[in-house]
């Protein structure tokens, strides 16, 4: 790949010789000598009276500067949290919380669940001892139900507040107006951009504590002419490095799990063929799903001679620092949750960075000397195609799960919340829509009983609201079952490059009548018949981890089940009553086949397909709903299952009227009009 050098990211720190940094790598620190050389160090006494002085204050630094795993361990130092008193430290994902917690249980050298514990969704790893806590925002905005004052925190950090997630905004809003009866209760708002004076006006100008970060220049390269495949690009680019740049380590960014596997084994691939022509290069992943011990390996130091090439997702932005990187190499792409308030349609896209972001990342490669950063896009997209900044969540994705957990702790003028940015009206009013077709609001816009018993549970709406229909359709287990399956946000199927024929035989076996979320039921039950063993999954193409979490959230859930009072009613022999149960959650999400042999959204007629590797995908029935939507090639729906339009008008009769679901036949359409995966672009 050509690769055009234009301007650098200056840094406030000298260049440093190559040499000093091989130095550097050599000299193994410990555990006292890292923290002290952080930047915020030198800081931490003028902090801590910061924080004595003042209840609210906005800390704003570099990322890597020591913010996320100091501060905390500063605090209980200095006697911010006693027996009955934590300090709490929010994070907007759940790798992050896991591992920082892990960190600095190791800093203390204390074990992770004990004094240092995290909490994210479907796992509370805490104690009775626990003094700081990290947890995703969205568990927190969960304890709010239960601890409306927060009253167990002595200090509550927002960190990572850069990252505008959704449950972040609303979090703001929620701790601003706690602060003004708990005097006692610290607040801090940590960021690592330039948003801090923005931060400071919506906390009525509290002050900012500014950490000087230490950055060193990083040149930043652009290709010639636009890569029309990035992943192969990807590799490309490494080996390039590999092959010509002194060591250092390299940072790639990529957009999630599927495609950091498929770079792997393409990377691994090629490093085989070239064998020991070159040096050692040691590859590894990091993505959200990923176990533990294999996320801890990243931060291992690199032997010497060899170089450490780290696939992340977004997570290496801001959220988690690898030392030692010298290269990036960015694509310019990252996955995202975009609604579109016109058709109500929810779809995760892959999409352009913005500069800021891009910025962000290219700053990765200059934190212990001057580095480089290779944008596998030209200097003119970036230029004119990438905004300035990425848009705050808030304003781009479906709100039903916001409004739900507000309106459960009676929060019932939204319109008048205290947002830092307001999401779009209509996004407000459909949210409020959706959640009446539910049922979990009553006409005047209060929570119903329904409503409350959903606000009981982890999940989006659509689902919670499947889980409760079971009740009535007899089918609590196998919902619960479905709905583990579908949490489980990574992927069920292993499709190795090498074997995808084995693989995809393996997973036809598993295919039943009716559609994807059976499949997923089938799966599970076949699983826990073979005693949920590990050679199971191995033989049938299954992935053992994903699994394993899903045995996991189902155990959660089935306690949460019994605590609203719900009966384990099952019926394993009725499929029609499971796909009821799951239309009552889900007839929002439903597309009917036209005349033309394409689906059309059932409401706003907006064209979809069946995923690949739905079992449906060879079937096209007459109806179908869908779990979500994904756009790659093209709009498709993955997790189908068949059901009949004249179930719409049992389960929702206020959102489905006769006319719109006429025709109830459901009737196949040729097997010829559907298209094949070459068509669709999906290998
Ligand atoms: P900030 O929050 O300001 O971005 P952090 O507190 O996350 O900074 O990081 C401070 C330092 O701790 C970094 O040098 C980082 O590499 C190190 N660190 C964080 N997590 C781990 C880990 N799990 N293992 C080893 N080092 C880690
Ligand atoms: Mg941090």
């Amino acid at each position: 790949i050509d690769f055009i050098q234009a301007l650098s990211l200056p840094g406030n720190q000298e260049k440093e010789e190559e040499e000093q940094l091989t130095e550097k790598q050599k000299k193994k620190l410990n555990i006292e000598e890292t923290k002290k050389s952080l930047p915020i160090y030198p800081f931490k006494q003028d902090l801590i009276d910061a924080i004595r002085e003042h209840q609210v204050l906005i800390i704003e630094g570099e990322t890597g500067s020591g913010k996320t795993t100091q501060i905390p361990q500063y605090l209980y130092e200095a006697g911010f949290c006693d027996d009955k008193m934590k300090i709490g430290c929010t994070q907007p994902r759940r790798v992050a919380a896991m591992s920082v917690s892990a960190r600095v249980a190791e800093e203390m050298g204390v074990k992770l669940g004990c004094e240092v514990g995290y909490a994210i969704r479907f796992e509370d790893c805490t104690s009775e001892r626990t003094v700081i806590k990290y947890m995703t925002d969205g568990t927190l905005h969960r304890e709010f139900l239960s601890e409306p004052d927060l009253a167990s925190y002595s200090v509550m950090i927002i960190d990572e507040a850069h990252e505008r997630t959704l449950h972040t905004d609303i979090l703001f809003g929620l701790v601003k107006d706690i602060v003004r009866f708990r005097s006692d209760l610290k607040l801090l708002i940590s960021s690592a951009t330039l948003d801090a004076q923005k931060f400071s006006e919506f906390f009525d100008d509290a002050p900012v504590f500014r950490i000087p970060g230490r950055r060193f220049p990083v040149d930043i390269y652009y290709t010639k002419a636009p890569e029309a495949d990035y992943i192969d690009a990807c590799v490309v680019s490494i080996l390039q490095i590999h092959a010509t740049q002194p060591l250092g380590d390299v940072l790639v960014f990529l957009t999630g799990q599927e495609e950091i596997e498929t770079c792997n084994e393409i990377l691994q691939d090629r490093v085989r063929r070239l064998g020991s022509k070159i040096k050692e290069l040691i590859i590894l992943p990091v993505y959200s799903n990923l176990p533990t011990d294999m996320q801890t390996k990243i931060f291992l130091p690199t032997p010497p001679n060899a170089r450490k090439v780290v696939l992340a997702t977004n997570i290496a932005e801001t959220s988690l620092t690898i030392d030692n990187i010298i290269y990036v190499i960015d694509p310019g792409f990252c996955k995202q949750n975009n609604f579109n308030s016109r058709t109500g349609m929810e779809s995760l896209t892959v999409v352009p960075i913005s500069k800021a972001s891009a910025n962000q990342r290219a700053g990765r490669a200059g934190r212990v000397a001057a580095g480089k950063c290779f944008r596998l896009y030209t200097a003119w997209a970036y230029k004119h195609e990438l905004e300035d900044n990425t848009v705050p969540e808030i304003q781009r994705i479906n709100l039903g799960n916001a409004v739900l957990m507000l309106k459960a702790l009676g929060i019932n003028d939204l319109i008048h919340f205290d947002f830092l940015d307001p999401p779009p009206h209509e996004t407000l009013v459909l949210a409020l829509e959706q959640l009446y077709a539910l049922g979990a609001l009553n006409h005047h816009g209060d929570l119903t009983k329904l409503g409350r018993r959903m606000a009981e549970f982890p999940l989006d709406p659509m689902m919670g609201k499947m889980l409760l229909a079971s009740e009535k359709y007899k089918c609590v287990e196998e919902i619960v079952t479905i709905a583990s399956m579908l949490s489980v946000n990574g992927a069920i199927f292993y499709r190795p490059k090498d074997k995808i024929i084995h693989a995809d035989t393996a997973r036809k076996n598993f295919f039943l009548p009716g559609g994807d979320h059976l499949v997923l039921l089938n799966i599970y039950n076949q699983w826990a018949e073979a005693d949920f063993s590990t050679q199971w999954c191995y033989e049938n193409f299954i992935q053992h981890r994903s699994m394993k979490r899903s045995r996991d959230v189902r155990e959660q859930l089935i306690g949460l089940v019994q605590r609203v009072e719900m009966e384990l009613v099952s019926n394993p022999t009725e499929t029609v009553n499971i796909r009821k149960a799951i239309t009552a959650g889900y007839f929002y999400h439903i597309a009917k086949l036209s005349k033309s042999g394409n689906y059309k959204t059932a409401k706003h007629n907006q064209t979809v397909m069946i995923h690949p590797n739905s079992c449906l995908f060879e079937e096209l029935p007459r109806w179908v709903l869908y779990h979500e939507l994904v756009f790659t090639t093209k709009e498709f729906m993955r997790q189908v299952t068949e059901i009949e339009s004249k179930w719409l008008l049992e389960v929702a009769p206020h959102y489905y009227k006769p006319r719109e679901i006429e025709d109830s036949t459901n009737k196949k359409m040729p097997k010829t009009m559907g298209k094949s995966r070459a068509e669709l672009g999906e290998h």
